[in-house]
């Protein structure tokens, strides 16, 4: 017999699976309990709920709904670009900024090409890499840090894309700004530099990337509306880079991929200056709280650039299901290799403080 898995690209045999945070639905029915129960800090969602404004968007925009979105994405483009100083040209929305992303795969891999990603780097990168038949090859973190100088060493005539998250996911690092900007400047020009930037509303301090953009390097930022903004569920992002990497990215597009609900949410959500520094305001008192506590308990933890923290609790796949018991969904990271270590979303400081609570218990 044969299989149809001998007719399926081979490549997808192998392909790893994204693991997503454990839903509050199906946790809420294997414990029994209310999802109102349940507190998710698996997947450095907004614990806020989405912002005011984009809801009273889509609720303008739900009467519309029998009509197809704009496939040009044109106010949301522009606003974007307008916030940051650019074109629409410069712009790319998709459906998430994973989809983001997989463009680039689609743009850019053939069999046999190479990407390079840090170790710890967020596991899309590889996932992507793998669909398109591409090699991922991973250099080695030093202190968890991506090590820069490796990956230039790594580069090879068949490497096409770079990606690095900063800050980075699951780890919480940061390249500074003159690291990437050394960086960058290294990369010979004919490879993509992807700089993943989901949290980058979260920093004090953010680096310029986009000047790499405005100086004609082949930089593509990807960014979303899934983390500070709250949207998750809507699934949009978009990616910013020079017009002609657009143009190429846009072929590889389904004309209507991001759908007119969270157009029109993700434009208001922009604007919400309110709600944005509120949230950033909340992580950053939250992260202090979680930090000092971690301190205090004597576990290790990586200092976070982003709305998580990533701390080590020695068995993690066991410290995960204890916390679960006690309602609190957190992340455990066996995927990424690292089975010590769990992954926690900054909550609300009620939230925080019930999270530290069932750790402790969990570790005793
Ligand atoms: C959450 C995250 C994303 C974004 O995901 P969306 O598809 O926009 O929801 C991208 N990159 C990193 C590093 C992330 O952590």
């Amino acid at each position: 017999m044969t299989s149809i898995w001998d007719r399926a690209n081979s490549q997808l045999r192998n392909l790893g699976v994204y693991e997503p945070g454990k839903p509050i639905e199906e946790t809420a029915r294997e414990l029994g309990v209310g999802p109102e129960e349940i507190i998710k800090l698996a997947s450095n969602e907004n614990p806020l709920g989405p912002s005011p404004k984009a809801i009273a968007a889509m609720r303008g925009a739900l009467e519309s709904t029998q009509l197809y979105p704009d496939g040009g994405g044109f106010y949301l483009r522009n606003a974007v670009a307008d916030r940051l100083g650019l074109k629409s040209e410069n712009i790319i929305l998709g459906n998430g900024s994973n989809e983001v992303i997989e463009f680039a795969g689609h743009a850019f891999l053939s069999r046999g090409d190479e990407v390079i990603a840090p170790q710890y780097a967020f596991i899309c990168y590889k996932l992507i890499a793998q669909l398109f038949g591409a090699r991922a090859i991973e250099t080695p973190a030093v202190d968890f840090q991506a090590d820069l100088e490796g990956m230039l060493g790594a580069i090879t005539p068949r490497t096409k894309i770079i990606f690095i998250a900063n800050p980075n996911n699951p780890t919480g690092t940061l390249v500074s700004q003159k690291d990437m900007d050394n960086f960058i400047a290294r990369v010979p020009d004919e490879i993509v530099t992807v700089v993943d930037e989901a949290y980058f509303e979260f920093l004090d301090d953010p680096p310029d990337t986009l000047r790499h953009i405005r100086d004609g390097r082949n930089v593509l930022v990807p960014r979303t509306f899934s983390k500070i903004h709250g949207l998750a569920g809507l699934r949009v992002g978009y990616g910013i880079s020079r017009p002609e990497v657009i143009e190429v990215l846009q072929k590889t597009r389904q004309p209507f991929n991001v759908n007119s609900l969270a157009q029109a949410a993700a434009v208001a959500a922009l604007d919400d200056s309110a709600y944005l520094a509120e949230t950033k305001r909340m992580v950053d008192a939250g992260r202090a709280f979680l930090e000092q506590e971690f301190a205090a308990m004597k576990l290790r933890f990586v200092p976070s650039a982003g709305n998580f923290v990533f701390v080590h609790v020695a068995d993690g796949p066991a410290v995960f299901r204890k916390m679960l018991q006690r309602k609190i969904i957190v992340r455990p990271l066996l995927g990424y290799g690292l089975p010590e270590w769990i992954r926690i979303t900054v909550g609300t400081m009620e939230q925080n403080k019930k999270c530290i609570a069932a750790l402790k218990e969990a570790l005793a």
